[in-house]
């Protein structure tokens, strides 16, 4: 018998999540929406939305008034007293922390630039970053934090970043938890993304999606199913070191021809400045791109770049593609032309198979969201309700 009531609390958590999950996402703005996505009787609808409006997670408004109806209906939509989350990136030159609700409104947001020179250096900022996020919130719920990989999630610690002054193995969940008595959620930062972009941006809707980061590092996240692909060892799926040239440029991997050495962002920077003679960084010569020398070096990253997405969406068949970090700055027919290429060259070219291409919704303030939705996603899950 205890064990059905461990099946019945499950399940009951795992109902109430997924109700918050549909309204935060605004797939459902109503108890009738929400009766008819999760398949259940207006009553036990009522009963699960009446618990979440007795603990603050929701409220009810009034949704447009019709003439025809003999009364307004009425809608639901999250409680400004619900629950915030804090959200920590940590990059290689920069660390951002994020406060939001579970519809992802921002509250705070804060920026700290710093090339990290030590593990200490970057942790204490970490630290006093979430401390600005908490001062003066009673409610938050927990902690989310994602990092430049190579991380490995279940230990919840960034392992050896290349490029990142030599700090490695820093630990991240376990002295988090401990300092500010919260549970702390830990991903890699492009697959933090795209869980943002799948609930709240321009994934929404798609159950297979690639997302690329190009930084310093070209990483990607991936969402197969509708689920962050996680591998058994805890690591997230890398993309920056998939060579595409196997005479190619040597890596710092030990690989030769990775995707990283011929589009990472200050690779091209440096490609532009030996064609111009200038020094930009990445959005400067994003928005120069009539120039010829420079459109010469972003057609030919757009064709680097497209030959590892096909094989990859060869592989996985992803239907939408999301482009983030400092690709959120290519002018808008890079982005076709890439989308072009995919569709030319990819293997599956059936009707309806299109890949599309697109930015990642909240451009420069995805991969800070994607940070906090590692811990929201938890309320979503039903492991994160009170
Ligand atoms: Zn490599």
């Amino acid at each position: 018998m205890s064990g059905l009531g461990v099946n019945r609390d499950y399940l009951k958590k795992r109902n109430r999540g997924l109700a918050l999950k549909l309204v935060a996402t605004k797939q459902c703005t109503s108890r009738i929406e929400l009766s008819k996505e999760m398949g259940l009787t207006k009553t036990a609808i009522s009963a699960i939305v009446g618990e979440l409006i007795d603990r603050k997670y929701l409220v009810e408004t009034e949704k447009e008034i019709t003439k025809d109806q003999g009364r307004n209906p009425v809608g639901l939509e999250i409680a400004a007293a619900s629950p915030r989350y804090a959200g920590v990136l940590i990059q290689r030159g920069y660390a951002e922390a994020i406060l939001c609700d579970l519809s992802l409104k921002s509250f705070k947001y804060e920026k700290v630039e710093r090339e990290w020179q030590s593990e200490q250096e970057l942790m204490s900022t970490v630290t006093r970053l979430l401390d600005h996020m908490l001062e003066n919130e009673e409610n938050v719920a927990g902690i989310g934090v994602s990092s430049i990989g190579p991380v490995d999630v279940k230990a919840g610690i960034i392992k050896n970043p290349g490029y990142f002054n030599g700090i490695k193995n820093v630990e991240i969940t376990a002295p988090l938890r401990e300092r500010f008595s919260l549970p702390v959620y830990f991903d890699h930062d492009n697959q933090s993304a795209a869980m943002a972009e799948q609930l709240f941006g321009n994934g929404h809707g798609y159950q297979d999606i690639l997302l690329v980061g190009i930084g310093r590092g070209v990483g990607c996240g991936i969402i197969l199913g509708g689920k962050r692909c996680h591998s058994k060892f805890g690591y997230p799926p890398e993309i920056g070191h998939m060579s595409i040239n196997n005479c190619g440029n040597t890596c710092i991997c030990g690989n030769v021809g990775c995707l990283e050495t011929y589009i990472a962002s200050n690779v091209i920077e440096e490609k532009v400045r030996l064609a111009t003679g200038k020094q930009m960084n990445y959005r400067d010569f994003c928005q120069r791109e009539e120039e010829p020398e420079i459109r010469k070096i972003m057609e030919e990253m757009v064709w680097n770049l497209s030959s590892a997405i096909v094989s990859l969406v060869n592989i996985l068949n992803f239907q939408i593609v999301l482009l983030g970090m400092d690709s959120v700055y290519w002018p808008e027919r890079y982005v076709r032309m890439l989308e072009e290429i995919i569709n030319e060259r990819k293997f599956i070219r059936n009707e309806g198979t299109r890949t599309l291409v697109r930015k990642v919704a909240f451009l420069e303030r995805t991969p800070v969201l994607g940070a906090a939705c590692n811990a929201l996603n938890k309320t979503f899950d039903g492991d994160l309700l009170n």
